[in-house]
């Protein structure tokens, strides 16, 4: 079954919690794909709430430790104490503007796995690195440099970078190929193991073209910005799956 992950982004107020709660009831009573909910960190404890089970809550990042003096981060463990069952790391808007290295992801998967956490692992290339035929060659890169040691709950998201929030995406060649790409990587690097790792795609999935992207092999389902802002968008993606 597919797996459609929202990723909020710096959105959401308490009064969006009804989004969540609307998603939770709509997957409650439906033979639906799974559908997950990254909040913002201030909204994940009472998101796991509204979700009252049906519908995984999760982080948009973690510190790479446990606990420690660093003003303003939270860690791997406190987000599993607020309730939530998975983190994303390495989002390509992190990788940029707080120039996360595939090193730095690497740690905070490894600290997700510690603490019991699924993983979401992003990659993508940049529109420059396309053009310059970079693409599998960088996707390549960061995937040895950022995946932990094991694929028990680790998922990989590919999400180009500038397919991100544009309304632009990759023909479903190109996903083919990229996912194609991305499932030798893990088969090579985990064995029989890597071929169970979830491929998710990710970059202006919406309602209108989420069947057309999530029928493409190897896509294993999709991670959702700004559409998963509203359940009735989400719920349009995850009945498309
Ligand atoms: C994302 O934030 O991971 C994402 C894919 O965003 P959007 O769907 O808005 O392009």
């Amino acid at each position: 079954m597919a797996l459609i992950v929202g990723n909020w982004k710096m959105h959401g107020l308490k009064a969006s919690l009804a989004e969540v709660a609307a998603v939770a009831r709509a997957v409650a009573t439906a033979e639906l794909a799974d559908v997950w909910i990254a909040p913002p960190f201030t909204l994940v404890a009472a998101a796991v709430d509204a979700a009252g089970g049906a519908v995984p809550i999760g982080g948009q990042d973690c510190h790479h430790a446990a606990k420690g003096a660093h003003t303003g981060c939270v860690s791997a463990e406190q987000l599993a104490d607020a309730g939530a069952r998975f983190v994303i790391v390495g989002h390509s808007e992190r990788r940029a503007d707080q120039r996360e290295s595939d090193a730095d992801v690497r740690a905070k998967a490894e600290a997700a796995r510690a603490a019991g956490l699924q993983v979401i692992v992003c990659v993508g290339e940049t529109e420059a690195e396309r053009d310059a035929g970079q693409a599998q060659a960088v996707v390549a890169g960061q995937l040895a440099g950022s995946l932990p040691d094991a694929a028990d709950g680790l998922i990989v998201a590919y999400e180009p970078v500038w397919a991100i929030g544009t309304g632009r995406t990759p023909t479903p060649e190109d996903v083919a190929a990229m996912h194609a790409h991305v499932r030798a990587a893990l088969v090579d690097r985990f064995g029989a193991a890597g071929a169970g790792v979830a491929i998710l795609y990710g970059g202006s999935v919406k309602p209108d073209n989420a069947a057309l992207l999530l029928g493409v092999p190897e896509v294993g389902g999709a991670l959702v910005g700004g559409a998963s802002l509203t359940a009735a968008s989400l719920l349009a993606i995850v009945k498309a799956a």
